[in-house]
């Protein structure tokens, strides 16, 4: 099937959001009765037939395991497996597909720098700089590594809008020369765009290895990992319209063949003797067994879709609607916002944290799903963060893709006016 030309050539900044709705057959279903607002792409992406089509294509035409068979559909496979690859390379900026390593999401892609770069580089003593902006999944790894190396975990503090990163705080933690800075490029909370690049100059200023979690940027706005200048990037499909299970880990080529291999087993050897083995070049080194081989061709199919419509288009329509957003909750009596206001929209992605006076988030969430509404409600998997900001520890939050549109930010606004009557908010 075609992609959606119509919004591909549209010369305005706009995007055709009525005829890429029309590729997510999900969107026309209804939920509750209702017809489906998806306003929680911060959690996983809905997906375009095309990405649908492209899965479907490779088990009825040409499924077979890869890098094994000589035969043509086994060939077909390995090809469009690794073409994936090099679509995720150009579409990341990344030299070639040696850099390009597929895990299962960007939780994997951190925990694999922390368990075979850490293992072997960390030291007792030595520093791990994070940020309090960052999801769990950027903690964990690193508390889990600092606690076997004996290692000091340290954190770049909040802005005093409790929407950026002190610059102080920067300044201050990196005068400790951490072995490594693991940093979120747009925070799945707050929606603020850290400015990773300059905090990359700086961290190799003193020596330090860089990770940027992609996981919130990758999605939604133009990447280019060597404009960064970070040793690593990582990365989820499913929030790229591409299926679950799959996801990558960018790394800097002499870093990644520094690295000693996570796993063992098949595909990531070139030989192996009773007693030893010789490591497979990059990146098949990291990827042991069998690999997700539908999930990349998903999102080679996915990359191809967002390429279609275009990265910084997608980014101006979720700039303009988070403004939008920001507008008409700002009026509402009663309701909290969280990260920059409108003014600091550059540096915001399309995500809206909110909490409404005195109301659960999983009541609100609640009362959503009764008017077809799907948000995310809770720690949002970024407790210090969440606690850091709203003593509850609990926030609603309302986030954009390339397919809402203003009016499901009305939709929103209904609802939370709904949530006030029941709950008897003024
Ligand atoms: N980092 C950020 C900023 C995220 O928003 C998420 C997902 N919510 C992750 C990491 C983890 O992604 P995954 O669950 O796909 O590994």
């Amino acid at each position: 099937m075609n992609l959606s030309q119509k919004s591909a050539k549209k010369s305005s900044a706009d995007l055709d959001v009525a005829g890429i709705k029309k590729d997510f057959p999900i969107l026309a279903t209804k939920m509750n009765g209702k017809p489906l607002v998806y306003l929680d792409s911060a959690a996983t992406s809905q997906k375009p037939i095309q990405v649908i089509s492209a899965i479907t294509k490779y088990y009825r035409e040409y499924n077979a395991n890869i890098h094994r068979g000589v035969y043509k559909i086994s060939e077909m496979a390995t090809e469009a497996y690794t073409d994936s690859k090099r679509k995720l390379a150009n579409f990341i900026g990344a030299n070639s597909i040696e850099e390009i390593v597929y895990v299962r999401n960007t939780t994997e892609a951190i925990n694999l720098v922390a368990l075979s770069w850490g293992d072997a580089n960390v030291q007792k003593g030595d520093h791990i700089l994070i940020s309090e902006m960052e999801h769990h999944s950027n903690i964990v790894p690193w508390q889990i590594l600092a606690k076997k190396k004996g290692a000091v975990l340290d954190y770049i503090k909040l802005d005093k809008d409790k929407a950026g990163l002190s610059e102080k705080s920067i300044a201050e933690q990196l005068e400790k020369r951490p072995a490594i800075v693991a940093i979120t490029h747009v925070s799945n909370v707050l929606g603020s765009i850290n400015d990773v690049k300059d905090l990359t100059k700086k961290a190799k200023k003193v020596g330090a290895l860089v990770l940027v979690d992609g996981a919130q940027s990758a999605p939604h706005m133009p990447v280019n990992v060597k404009d960064i200048g970070c040793d690593f990037f990582a990365l989820s499909g499913h929030k790229m319209l591409a299926p679950t299970g799959i996801g990558a880990l960018y790394g800097k080529k002499d870093v990644l063949n520094s690295m000693p291999p996570l796993f063992g087993g098949g595909d990531m050897i070139k030989s192996v003797e009773f007693y030893s083995y010789t490591p497979n070049d990059l990146p098949w080194k990291f990827e042991a067994g069998t690999s997700n081989i539908e999930g990349g061709i998903g999102l080679g199919a996915a990359i191809d879709y967002l390429n279609s419509v275009g990265m910084s288009k997608i980014r101006e329509h979720e700039k303009r609607l988070t403004l939008y957003g920001l507008e008409k909750l700002s009026k509402i009596k009663n309701v909290e916002l969280f990260g920059y206001q409108k003014k600091g929209i550059e540096k915001r992605g399309g995500v809206i944290s909110f909490s409404i006076k005195g109301i659960h988030p999983h009541d609100v969430a609640a009362v959503f799903d009764s008017y077809g509404i799907a948000i995310r409600a809770g720690h949002h998997c970024a407790m210090p963060l969440v606690k850091g900001i709203f003593k509850e520890g609990a926030l609603s939050r309302i986030s954009f893709y390339l397919y809402n549109e203003e009016k499901d930010v009305d939709a929103a606004v209904e609802a939370i006016y709904a949530v006030k009557k029941i709950f008897k908010v003024r």
